[in-house]
């Protein structure tokens, strides 16, 4: 078991004072990984001054020979991918092919920003409005030292959407990763010291919401924030934000919805719905958890869904055949049986639940669930579960469909299945959802933006705006 009692600040691992103590585990062999310190407040001063003092070299040294630091970032990652996908699938429980999409995943996302830093540096002082007695022109400077707050479902992946964009903009970083699943976001330490990234541009903060999280959102020395997480705390990080007028980025929780068209071929519907749902067992932020089929084709996708939660294979994340590994922690697995016990309190009808099935002797499961006919006053078909639970409910047009899927308070993905594209098209364009796929799931780009409409999240991450949100707007008009 390691001991991580040390924090990563100006690039060497120094001592909390913190007395507190974390368990970080494995899910699946419900033992102990390592133990780490939940931190403390003068950890949060140190890593903040090294990279106040970073700051002002790290941003002239312009946005190409940044990008040189984000490229060999990426690599040397690249380079640990065995090490850290297991490690991944250990600390968090996901199956092992999940990992690698995660690591290629947060590559992609560093090498998309090293080339967003040259674009930057390209583009400095732009002329604007060219008239023949004025000269007017933007710069586009960093936002100053960013704090980084992440969840613990995406290791690695949600990191790099702040942290590759920061650095591009010429920011300094203090990020605290989950205290759930650390372990994997550790290799970034090492990798900064590997590839000579200037010391305290990037600094790594192991602890919890109480010893890392709240004095790093209140700390006067950080000028923007960017959290990820739940609404609960994102409210707390923004109410934090608020003293000192400071800028915050927030990446919240959902209740996606996927709709199925009457046109739609069922075995593809159903092949999509179940990845919408059950990849890393239904932790994901934009997992489609709401399905509205069209009720001419309710009953055969329901038993094309029962034949396919049947088949999936639950068990050891590191074992080759396994389609879903336990909950990330013994909370969310109680979590989630919080939600199933209100169901059965609500007499859900379950297509399929743990009634259905064994489930493996040791680990944090939880059944694959579908429940048809969920009513819309259901609190299973409002809130974010974040499990493998499906709500489903039948519709008798798309307009149906339309008005139920953006009948949330969230926004932040949806799917749209059918036969015709442009209907499929025209369906997505009315839906309320900062990403929409069709007849696909989940697939992410670093290009496209990252995000949801209302109590998802505020802003973007990912594509041109993920780097906007680390970057000052700056104006200089003068005589020609
Ligand atoms: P969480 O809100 O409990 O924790 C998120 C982070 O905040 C952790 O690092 C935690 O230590 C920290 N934290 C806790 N208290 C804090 C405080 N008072 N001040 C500052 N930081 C504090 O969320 P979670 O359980 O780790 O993650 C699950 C949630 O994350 C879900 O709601 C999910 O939808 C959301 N999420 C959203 C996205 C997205 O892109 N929109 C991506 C992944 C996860």
């Amino acid at each position: 078991m390691q001991r991580l009692t040390q924090q990563f600040i100006a690039n060497r691992w120094q001592d909390s004072p913190a007395t507190r103590r974390l368990t970080v585990s494995d899910p699946y062999q419900q033992c102990t990984l390592a133990e780490i310190t939940a931190g403390a407040a003068t950890d949060v001063d140190a890593a903040v001054n090294a990279a106040r003092d970073a700051q002002p070299a790290w941003h002239a040294l312009g946005g190409a020979r940044r990008a040189a630091y984000l490229e060999a970032l990426a690599t040397a990652l690249e380079s640990r991918r065995e090490t850290l996908t297991r490690l991944s699938a250990r600390n968090n429980g996901k199956a092992l092919a999940e990992t690698h999409i995660d690591l290629d995943d947060a590559v992609a996302c560093y090498r998309y920003y090293a080339t967003q830093a040259q674009d930057l540096e390209a583009r400095q002082g732009r002329p604007v409005e060219p008239a023949a007695d004025i000269d007017a022109r933007i710069y586009e400077e960093p936002a100053g030292v960013v704090g980084l707050i992440t969840a613990w479902n995406f290791p690695l992946v949600t990191s790099a959407w702040k942290i590759a964009p920061a650095l591009a903009a010429g920011c300094c970083v203090v990020f605290k990763p989950s205290e759930v699943v650390p372990l994997p976001e550790l290799a970034l330490a090492e990798i900064a010291e590997e590839i000579d990234l200037p010391p305290g541009v990037f600094n790594l903060l192991l602890g919890d919401g109480e010893g890392i999280g709240a004095p790093l959102s209140a700390h006067p020395g950080i000028d923007k924030l960017s959290f990820t997480g739940s609404n609960a705390v994102g409210e707390t990080v923004m109410r934090a934000a608020a003293r000192g007028s400071r800028g915050v980025s927030l990446e919240l929780g959902g209740k996606s919805p996927i709709l199925v068209l009457d046109d739609a071929d069922v075995d593809s519907a159903a092949d999509w719905v179940m990845a919408g749902i059950f990849f890393n067992s239904g932790q994901i932020c934009s997992a489609t958890s709401r399905l509205l089929v069209h009720h001419s084709l309710a009953e055969a996708l329901y038993a094309a869904l029962a034949q396919r939660i049947d088949a999936l294979c639950l068990g050891d994340p590191l074992a080759a055949g396994t389609d879903m590994g336990p909950m990330t922690s013994a909370r969310q697995r109680e979590r989630v049986e919080a939600y199933l016990a209100l169901a059965a309190s609500e007499g859900l009808v379950a297509v399929r639940d743990a009634s259905h099935r064994q489930l493996p002797p040791q680990g944090e499961f939880v059944a694959p669930t579908l429940y048809r006919d969920v009513p819309v006053t259901s609190r299973l078909w409002q809130e974010e579960i974040f499990g493998p639970v499906l709500c489903a409910r039948s519709v008798a047009s798309d307009a149906e469909a339309i008005a139920l899927a953006n009948a949330s308070d969230f926004g932040l993905a949806a799917t749209v299945i059918g036969g015709d594209l442009d209907r499929v098209r025209g369906v997505a364009r009315a839906l309320r959802a900062g990403s929409v796929w069709l007849n696909g799931e989940q697939r992410v780009l670093p290009q496209a933006g990252w995000g949801g409409f209302g109590r998802s999240g505020i802003g973007r991450e990912l594509g041109p705006w993920g780097l906007a949100s680390y970057v000052e707007i700056k104006h200089l008009i003068g005589p020609a």
